[in-house]
């Protein structure tokens, strides 16, 4: 893994104080134990440092303290809940970095029915604006793991996908309008709410996933959909990840429009959850070799929605394709067949060390690079327990590694850049992604250059040049 240590260099005081005159009292944080949350990243990879967490309660504020770290040549680090999986969202280990951390500016501005769209600040926790959209008898799509924590800064700048792009695309699908804080600290306020607008280069898409590199997004305008009035889950049992995409290719042709989440889970992920996570359990009497989780909507409360999917599982059960499967009868049922896809990540943790990767690869090489990759590092490492699930009608999924049971965690974590080398040579082979949705932030910052290079790399170089020339914009992530 990418790991650098700069030496320690100092902020000048007289910025500090100056940032502290312009937020206020209630507008940072300098307690070095009050700040160690802002400091370490979600998994624990990356534990930085810095004189001063910046919280700006209005954009101008933000632009005011973006204005003053340009003025001195001080490094920024834009920091929405930390709880990215990339690295990308703390400082690194010089304490020469300010952290603009935009969790006070969490006011929802507006929401226009009749346009489809909600205003908000970056701050907003993204369960708020999914709640305030419920409450405007609206969707806002979105949805993924962290939504209790994650904030619409950080779901933008990392261009956030999770359980429902299979139907409503990723974060960059549901945005419309930007405000930005460019580098030097002038405020681009793009934050129009228009379905067509070619006058020109279209700014935001430039913002959208560059993970802070580029300047601080202080408020976007979101699109929404009708609210779902009709909702079925099911899961099924399958014998391995090919099938679940067949099954998914019926699924379309009888239920297309109306499918929002198409997730598949190995034996072992089970396992993992129903081990570690108390009130969690396996909807089947027997074990299976995989699972598939699949979950219709739509606005019209009598679609058919349940119909479609007895028949799709019925249809491939005569064929021979499924074990078993079940339908939720009531939403407490749905939300246990759910808790298993949820709690997959995090109950890889008391398994020990894992070595994570973020991979995609077109849907319909998704199997073929399950299987030759997981035997390929097993060939590697003996005893590698490959736990690939997630967002398989994406073509995207989280082929994490945990460490052969019993085996030194330090030494199974020593053999990252080697394992993930693997991984990410199988990727190139089948023209994917080493980064389909966490992004690259410091954690996999080195394979820009070796997957990507060349004019891909010069254009995102020049880019990054034109707009933050000093290099001050979230240093060592990303480029
Ligand atoms: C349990 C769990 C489940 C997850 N599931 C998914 C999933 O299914 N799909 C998925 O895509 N991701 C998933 N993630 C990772 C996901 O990227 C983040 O949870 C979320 O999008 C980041 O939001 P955040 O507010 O925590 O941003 P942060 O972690 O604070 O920041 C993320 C990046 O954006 C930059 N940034 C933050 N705010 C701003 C801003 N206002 N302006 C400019 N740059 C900014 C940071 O510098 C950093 O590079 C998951 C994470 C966890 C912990």
């Amino acid at each position: 893994m990418p790991n650098d240590s700069p030496a320690a260099s100092k902020v000048p005081e007289s910025l500090i104080d100056a940032i502290k005159q312009v937020v206020g009292p209630k507008g940072f944080i300098d307690d070095p134990s009050a700040m160690d949350a802002y400091m370490k990243d979600w998994r624990g990879l990356f534990h930085g440092r810095s004189p001063l967490v910046a919280r700006p309660a209005s954009t101008e504020e933000t632009a005011e303290v973006v204005r003053l770290c340009a003025e001195a040549k001080v490094a920024m680090v834009p920091q929405a809940a930390n709880t990215g999986l990339a690295g990308g969202s703390v400082p690194d280990e010089s304490g020469s970095q300010i952290v603009v951390n935009v969790s006070r500016m969490n006011r929802i501005l507006g929401i226009d029915p009749a346009n489809m769209t909600m205003t908000v600040q970056a701050g907003c926790v993204l369960a708020a604006v999914q709640q305030a959209a419920i409450d405007a008898d609206r969707l806002f799509p979105l949805s993924l793991a962290a939504e209790g924590s994650c904030q619409i800064g950080g779901n933008l700048s990392s261009n956030a996908g999770g359980n429902n792009t299979v139907r409503y695309g990723n974060t960059r699908d549901l945005v419309l309008g930007l405000e930005v804080v460019l580098p030097d600290g002038r405020i681009w306020n793009g934050l129009r709410s228009l379905r067509k607008d070619n006058a020109g280069y279209d700014m935001k898409h430039l913002f959208i996933g560059a993970e802070g590199t580029l300047g601080v997004i202080t408020a976007a305008v979101l699109k929404l959909y009708p609210s779902p009035r009709s909702r079925e889950v099911a899961m099924a049992a399958i014998p391995d990840a090919a099938t679940a995409l067949v099954l998914l290719d019926r699924l379309r042709a009888l239920a297309g429009e109306f499918i929002t989440a198409f997730e598949y889970m190995p034996r072992i992920g089970v396992e993992f959850v129903t081990r570690h996570v108390p009130d969690a359990s396996d909807p089947f009497a027997e074990p299976h070799p995989g699972y598939v989780l699949m979950e219709l909507t739509s606005a019209d409360p009598d679609a058919p929605l349940r119909d479609k999917l007895e028949t799709a599982l019925g249809s491939a059960f005569e064929e021979g394709l499924l074990f078993d499967a079940v339908l939720a009868e009531s939403e407490a049922q749905a939300e246990n067949l759910w808790r298993l896809r949820e709690e997959m990540s995090e109950s890889q943790k008391p398994e020990g060390a894992s070595i994570k990767n973020d991979i995609t690869v077109p849907v319909s090489r998704m199997a073929e690079f399950i299987e030759t990759c997981g035997a390929r590092v097993e060939a590697a490492v003996d005893g590698i327990r490959v736990c690939a699930f997630g967002h398989v009608g994406d073509g995207n999924v989280h082929f994490n590694l945990s460490q052969p049971v019993g085996m030194d965690p330090q030494a199974f974590l020593a053999r990252w850049d080697e394992v993930a080398g693997i991984v990410n040579d199988a990727v190139a082979e089948m023209d994917g992604s080493f980064a389909a949705e966490h992004g690259v932030g410091r954690m996999r910052r080195g394979y820009l250059a070796k997957y990507r290079g060349g004019v891909e790399l010069d254009m995102m170089r020049a880019i990054k040049g034109a707009l933050d020339p000093d290099g001050l914009m979230n240093p060592g992530k990303v480029l």
